[in-house]
């Protein structure tokens, strides 16, 4: 099969997973998944299953991305806060729907080779950081939409802080040892709402407490 009939049975596949954006479809309709791949993978590019990458991490399936995109709701005029850059596969598609992506990576080296991605395929508005990203990033709050594209123990409070109010969270959050729940969470003038919108798997994500000595050059 073909790249291009990989890609459209994947948009079929988005779809009858209850991807009905248009905007979220064409992004990824788009966007070339497999210069995001790690080598070796590229026939898998268009497959709905996670791939692993460098740093024991892994690139989240597709069907998940265009179903955590959707949920976002995320207009052209917004700035996103995305913690967990990866691949850079998810952050390339949030970055075709709004004004500015912001994307924290813990691994030095993933960000670098997400930030080649970006720039050989002119995505030029994405800031990165490589650091913690459970803390936000603080001179950049607040954001109308924050993306969390790893697993926590529960809503991490400072990023529904630095969550605008009307603003859209989604983040996985573990559900006994075994599950995980896909959570999003809206700031209202009251406090935080929060909506299941169902089971997900994806790496950890690593609490603000690691030691600089466990993270990776
Ligand atoms: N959206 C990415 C998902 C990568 S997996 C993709 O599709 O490629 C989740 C990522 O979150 C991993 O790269 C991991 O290193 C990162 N991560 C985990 N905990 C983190 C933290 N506290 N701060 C920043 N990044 C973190």
């Amino acid at each position: 099969m073909s790249p291009d009939s990989r890609k459209i049975r994947l948009i079929m596949d988005l779809r009858r997973a209850g991807v009905s954006d248009l905007r979220v479809l064409q992004a990824m309709e788009r966007l070339p998944r497999e210069a995001f791949t790690p080598d070796g993978f590229r026939d898998q590019a268009y497959e709905d299953t996670a791939l692993p990458i460098a740093c024991r991490q892994t690139m989240t399936a597709p069907i998940a991305v265009g179903l955590m995109t959707q949920a976002l709701e995320i207009g052209e005029r917004m700035r996103v806060l995305e913690i967990g850059t990866g691949s850079g596969y998810h952050t390339a598609v949030l970055a075709r729907l709004c004004r500015r992506v912001y994307t924290v990576e813990r691994h030095r080296d993933l960000l670098a080779e997400a930030e080649q991605r970006f720039a050989r395929l002119t995505l030029s508005n994405i800031t990165t950081r490589a650091g913690d990203g459970t803390l936000g990033w603080r001179e950049q709050a607040p954001f109308e939409r924050i993306c969390v594209t790893a697993a926590a123990k529960d809503v991490p409070p400072i990023l529904a802080e630095q969550l605008a109010v009307g603003g859209l969270m989604v983040v996985p959050v573990d559900h006994g040892p075994r599950e995980q729940r896909l959570l999003r969470v809206r700031r209202t003038e009251q406090g935080l709402e929060t909506d299941d919108l169902g089971e997900m798997r994806f790496v950890p994500l690593v609490p603000a407490t690691v030691r600089r000595s466990d993270m990776a050059s």
